[in-house]
């Protein structure tokens, strides 16, 4: 994988992160490893976690992400059985997050029938699996609608594992935005079957790899969004191997306050500001610099017609609250973007769902565009950002499926979906 990272080519505009891959270069076992297929039923886990809009998919990228791994398990005539959640029900059925859209939009996309079991691991799913001939695909219904899926107890993870194991013969993991949760379907299932990584997962490991490996530098990391404790971990970490990192969204007013300043009623993490004051501090230390906005959007309500004002980034009303980086903040983030040779971005730099605050995140997504060497953009809202701006996938070099699940893997934890995959 490395050598496709073209060492001197100048001409190499935003390159695109292929899916095809040495497979002799991971750890993790393969699907070739598997040996002969045919005839054989195979649980597949994939991340369908879309976002919905009622009943309509508002942005399908996961599902289009699973579509490769279902059909090449289809072409070596398996019976391919799909496994995945849907939101966070809570442990029981909940018709609002039942998979069956998911499943017949895989359907199209596989320009194949898509069986959909009405339950996970009930009579529905023994009958439907029973159904299947080779190089048929079903859906089974979200697995967190089981209690033993994400439970705490691994006895109760191990039970809900074990219905599961009865309708396949071997496992394949391909759900990538799962791999950090020790869940049934991620973990115990790959303990009691024969085992392999699908090439969603492959694919982002390479590409993790290389971010984590040796980046072609400047190495840019972009950070925003909501999650701001989930994301101040990496930062860590990436202060070890980062050039520099661009701070927005969510998380900037923590840092804000840090450096003493007025945030308003945004978004703040009070017992995470002396932390961000720490890793000023190291980033200076280290020669790594940490590039704060200098201008703010604020607004009274975080509401769409809310009136919204640019001010200096040290000098917010009491009263407002930060909902996007400002318009010089946006462009000096920009520039930054586009002189980096490897840049790696998570979370939105403001709630670009209004047009009225999408403005710093369309600048960074227009940057990464623009950049010559390996972009790659984490995070489901992130991801679905780029889509609604109007970009398209092939304009950046990689677009994970799996926002937590990179940021940890960056943070250089053991994802324990990995861990049970290697050889
Ligand atoms: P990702 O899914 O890409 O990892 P997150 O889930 O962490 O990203 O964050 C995405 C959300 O962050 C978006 O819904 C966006 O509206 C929100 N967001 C971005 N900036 C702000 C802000 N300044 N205040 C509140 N929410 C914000
Ligand atoms: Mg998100």
């Amino acid at each position: 994988m490395q050598n496709l990272l073209a060492q001197g080519d100048p001409l190499a505009q935003s390159e695109r992160v292929s899916s095809a891959h040495d497979e002799g270069d991971t750890d993790v076992l393969t699907i070739d490893e598997l040996g002969d297929l045919r005839g054989r039923r195979v649980l597949v886990r994939s991340d369908l976690n879309v976002p919905l809009d009622g009943t309509r998919i508002s942005d399908d990228g996961r599902v289009h992400a699973s579509v490769p791994t279902i059909r090449r398990l289809q072409d070596a005539g398996a019976r391919v059985v799909v496994a995945a959640h849907l939101g966070r029900p809570q442990g029981a059925p909940d018709p609002a997050y039942s998979l069956a859209p998911v499943a017949a939009r895989l359907g199209e996309l596989l320009q194949t029938r898509v069986a959909f079991a009405a339950d996970t691991v009930g009579d529905s799913a023994h009958a439907t699996v029973d159904g299947l001939t080779d190089g048929d695909v079903a859906v089974l219904e979200n697995v967190r609608f089981q209690p033993g899926e994400t439970s705490k107890d691994d006895t109760e993870r191990g039970a809900f594992a074990d219905q599961l194991v009865a309708l396949a013969d071997v496992f394949v993991s391909d759900g990538f935005g799962v791999v950090h949760r020790k869940q049934a379907s991620v973990y115990e299932v790959a303990q009691r079957l024969p085992h392999a990584a699908g090439g969603l997962v492959l694919a982002e490991i390479d590409v993790l790899r290389r971010l984590t490996g040796k980046p072609q530098r400047p190495y840019v990391v972009v950070l925003g969004g909501s999650k701001v404790s989930d994301k101040l971990g990496v930062i860590d970490n990436l202060l070890g191997t980062a050039d520099t990192l661009l701070i927005g969204g969510g998380m900037v007013f923590t840092f804000l306050k840090a450096l003493g300043h007025e945030v308003g009623t945004s978004l703040l993490e009070a017992d995470q500001v002396d932390t961000c004051a720490r890793y000023l501090e190291r980033a200076q230390q280290q020669g790594v610099r940490i590039v704060l906005p200098i201008d703010i959007v604020v607004a009274p309500q975080l509401e769409a017609q809310s009136p919204a004002t640019v001010v200096a980034a040290d000098a917010m009303p009491a009263d407002q609250l930060g909902l996007d980086i400002g318009p010089d903040s946006a462009e000096a983030f920009g520039n930054e973007v586009r002189t980096a040779r490897t840049v790696f971005w998570n979370g939105p730099m403001g709630v670009f769902e209004m047009e009225s605050f999408a403005a710093g995140t369309r600048a960074v997504a227009q940057a990464l565009t623009e950049v010559d060497g390996l972009t790659v953009v984490g995070g489901g809202d992130s991801a679905a950002a780029v889509r609604l701006l109007g970009f398209t996938d092939d304009q950046f070099g990689h677009i994970s499926t799996g926002g937590g699940a990179s940021l940890e893997y960056l943070e250089g934890k053991t994802l324990p979906g990995l861990d049970v995959l290697e050889r």
